[in-house]
């Protein structure tokens, strides 16, 4: 019980669970080289002494102990201000671990169908908030031919499924696919991917189970290789995270870990619950990637001696639009926040999904600003080992200066960033997560036409157009 120290969470990995990469079984991540930079990057967040971040990580429980932030339900502005902050510094390891805070948004609702589901919803989250664990998002099932239902499908079990039930618990049976950070958290938390109808009652079920638990096999996937130097690859050499193909081969889960098992009225509920938390997450993402541009634009712009042309400003300055209104769709999301009846605090639901929609759908024809200032050079510039060697060394500090006060090491590490990226491995995973993580861009429009003033704008609309008498502005 309580906070963990980085050394207890790594120890935890070590628990027998069943992972594979690169056509290897691993048998203890703690020790393969491709879960090193993902580990490092998961152990920071149980940092409760650092100095910079300790504070903004932990807070006080209604228990009188102290929580990893990711488990406070907000209750106020500040609680949310709070919240955006630590996501900014934490990773997506740790991010992941807020789908607690999906189920607590809709544990009353659960609990109008089965009190004992909401039950077993509060039992888990503290559970997990006691013993400091993490815990990953599984939603997204294979999902077959898109235009069948679940049960239409020719493989009934191309959408994750209960295939048994008896006085203990369910068995499930079916996979989840592309499920961020799901080798490096202790709890795999399943919920259905969409809302199911009546004649699909066993698909529609959600619970969480330890990753170590028996008949559950993760084939994990990365943009980044196992090595990786921090001056070729100054973001994806200490940033990269695991997506996990994870299946579920007849796994039982006990009654008291289980949230639905057939109430289908209740999955859709679910499954959107998530969406809300996890463009969230997203938004936040964008705002420090957007500002990451503007920098990285206006640098090498002043470095090439291109500060001042136009076509140079004009670029930058879309790029700012972007960062802004990325930022401002951040910050009136959590200003003008709503709340569930019980007094849970969340964004501002039509706010966030404008946000994230307008992150995702510019994201490409942004970078191409950032992509036509940087030049050539995005992809060509030569390697950290080449300009160490004293023969090729000499060549490149020579032919990369532009004018006094420039000096060359500084321009390449800001090169190497924006490839690395927008540009390598790392960058075209951004364009894919940009796009798709949390829901691509139809379940942005679908939560907006939902929540938009429709009314309003209509009687607006009539108004106008002098069907209605006009109610001033
Ligand atoms: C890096 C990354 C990390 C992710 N992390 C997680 C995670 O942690 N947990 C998780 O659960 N999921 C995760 N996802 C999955 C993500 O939510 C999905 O990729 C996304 O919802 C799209 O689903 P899909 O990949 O199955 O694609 P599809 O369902 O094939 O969707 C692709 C496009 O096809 C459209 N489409 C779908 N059905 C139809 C139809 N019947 N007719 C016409 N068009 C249709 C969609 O609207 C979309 O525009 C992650 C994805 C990525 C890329």
């Amino acid at each position: 019980m309580g906070l963990k120290t980085p050394a207890e969470y790594i120890e935890s990995l070590r628990d027998g669970r069943i992972t594979y990469w690169d056509g290897e079984r691993i048998d203890d991540i703690t020790k393969h080289p491709r879960f090193k930079v993902p580990i490092a990057m998961t152990a920071k967040d149980y940092e409760y002494d650092s100095p910079e971040y300790g504070e903004s990580r932990r807070y006080k429980t209604e228990d009188g102990g102290y929580g990893h932030r990711i488990f406070q339900v907000p209750r106020s502005e500040k609680d949310l201000a709070d919240r955006v902050e630590m996501m900014g510094h934490s990773a997506i390891s740790t991010l992941t671990t807020g789908v607690f805070m999906a189920l607590m948004s809709v544990k009353d609702q659960v609990a109008e169908v089965n009190p004992q589901y909401a039950e077993n919803i509060e039992r888990m989250y503290r559970y997990c908030r006691d013993h400091d664990l993490r815990a990953a998002e599984v939603i997204t099932d294979p999902k077959g031919d898109r235009k069948r239902r679940a049960h239409e499908q020719d493989d009934p079990d191309l959408y994750l499924r209960i295939v048994a039930r008896n006085k203990e618990g369910i068995v499930v049976r079916g996979a989840k696919l592309h499920i961020t950070a799901a080798s490096l958290v202790h709890e795999l938390v399943v919920m259905p991917t969409k809302g199911m109808r009546q004649d699909e009652t066993d698909y529609a079920v959600s619970f969480s189970i330890p990753v170590n638990t028996k008949g559950v096999k993760i084939i994990n996937r990365s943009f980044a290789p196992a090595e990786l130097n921090s001056f070729d690859y100054p973001a994806s050499s200490h940033h990269s995270m695991p997506e996990g193909f994870v299946v579920f081969d007849d796994v039982f889960v006990p009654w008291d870990r289980v949230f639905l098992a057939g109430e289908v009225q209740l999955a859709s509920r679910l499954a959107q619950s998530l969406g809300l938390w996890e463009r969230t997450g997203g938004v936040v993402e964008a705002a420090r990637i957007s500002e990451l541009f503007v920098g990285l634009a206006q640098l090498v712009t002043e470095m090439q001696g291109k500060d001042g042309d136009p076509v140079a400003q004009n670029s930058i300055a879309e790029l700012i639009t972007y960062a802004e209104m990325i930022r401002m769709g951040l910050e009136y999301a959590c200003t003008h926040y709503e709340k569930t009846p019980s007094g849970m605090v969340f964004p501002n639901t039509l706010a966030i999904n404008a946000a994230k929609y307008y992150y995702a759908a510019n994201f490409h024809q942004t970078v191409r600003y950032l992509h036509d200032l940087g030049g050539g050079l995005v992809l060509t510039l030569p390697l950290e080992a080449d300009l160490r060697n004293e023969e090729s060394g000499k060549y490149i500090r020579k032919y990369l200066h532009t004018k006094p006060g420039v000096d060359v090491e500084t321009r390449m590490r800001v090169y190497n960033m924006i490839r690395d990226l927008t540009a390598d491995a790392y960058g075209g995973w951004q364009f894919v997560v940009a796009l798709q993580a949390g829901g691509g861009l139809p379940a942005q429009r679908l939560m907006m036409n939902r929540t938009y003033n429709m009314k309003r704008a209509k009687e607006r609309a009539l108004a106008a157009a002098g069907a209605l008498p006009a109610k001033g502005h």
